[in-house]
C-alpha cells in the first residue's frame, strides 16, 4: 500500500496559519491593502497548466521598497516559521499513525524555502516515509515512485488532495490510483469532485475508514 498525501489543507491547517502570518504583517503597520499590493504569487506555466508559489523573502524587499522597515516582520515571520507544528490538524496525526509511517508519503506543491520551513518544522516529517515538494504537477513526483520501480497492479495507491486539478491529473495519468478529494470545513478551496475523483471525504477519519475498508475487500 502507498498512500500520497497533499500537505496544505490536508494536513496542515494553511488557512489559520496565513492568518496568523498576515497578523505579524499588521503588527508592523502594514495595511491589508499594502499586504496585497507587494504580495507576489509567481505563475508558473508548465505544459499548459498554471500553477503558482508564493516567497516571503520578494514580499520583504517589495515592503521595503514601499518604505516600510521589512526586518522585523522578517524576524517574527522566522520565529512563526520555527515552529509550525500547531497548525497540523489534530486528526491529521491520528490518520498518519493509523495508516502506518512506512505507507506514507507527502506531496506537496511549491519548491521554495518558505515551503520547505512550513513542512519540515510541523513535524510532519516523522510520521510520514517521505516528503516530497515539487515545482511540477505532483503526478509527476507520484510517476517516479510508482512508475519506475514498477509498481505492481495489484498494490493499493491513493492519493488525496483538496485540488481537483492535481487529483484529475495522478488519475489520468495513473488509472489505477484512488483518488479522494478532500473538503475540509477550514480548508481555503472549494473544489467540485469531477469523474477523476473516486471518493469526496470531510475528514481524513473517512479516508481511513475508506481505506481499510478497501485492503479489506483485496
Ligand atoms: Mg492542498
Amino acid at each position: 500500500m502507498k498512500i500520497f498525501v497533499d500537505f496544505d489543507d490536508v494536513l496542515f491547517n494553511t488557512a489559520k496559519f496565513i492568518q496568523d502570518f498576515k497578523r505579524v504583517f499588521a503588527r508592523y503597520g502594514v495595511s491589508a491593502q499594502l499586504f496585497n499590493k507587494s504580495y507576489v504569487d509567481y505563475p508558473i506555466r508548465r505544459r499548459g497548466q498554471k500553477l503558482k508559489k508564493y516567497d516571503p523573502w520578494v514580499h520583504f524587499q517589495k515592503l521595503q521598497q514601499a518604505g516600510i522597515d521589512s526586518a522585523p516582520i522578517e524576524n517574527d515571520i522566522r520565529a512563526l516559521l520555527s515552529d509550525t507544528r500547531r497548525y497540523v490538524f489534530p486528526e491529521a496525526k491520528r490518520f498518519l499513525k493509523t495508516l502506518g509511517k512506512q505507507n506514507i508519503m507527502v506531496v506537496s506543491y511549491g519548491e521554495t524555502k518558505f515551503q520547505h520551513f512550513k513542512i519540515q518544522n510541523s513535524g510532519i516529517a516523522e510520521l510520514t516515509k517521505k516528503v516530497f515538494v515539487t515545482d511540477r504537477m505532483k503526478s509527476s513526483a507520484i510517476g517516479k515512485i510508482i512508475g519506475k520501480r514498477g509498481a505492481q497492479l495489484d498494490e493499493l495507491i491513493v492519493f488525496l488532495d483538496d485540488r481537483v486539478e492535481q487529483l484529475t491529473n495522478v488519475k489520468q495519468k495513473f488509472p489505477q490510483v484512488v483518488t479522494f478529494l478532500v473538503k475540509k470545513r477550514a480548508g481555503r478551496y472549494n473544489d467540485k469532485k469531477n469523474k477523476y475523483c473516486d471518493f469526496e471525504i470531510k475528514t481524513l477519519w473517512q479516508a481511513a475508514n475508506r481505506i481499510k475498508k478497501i485492503v479489506s475487500q483485496q
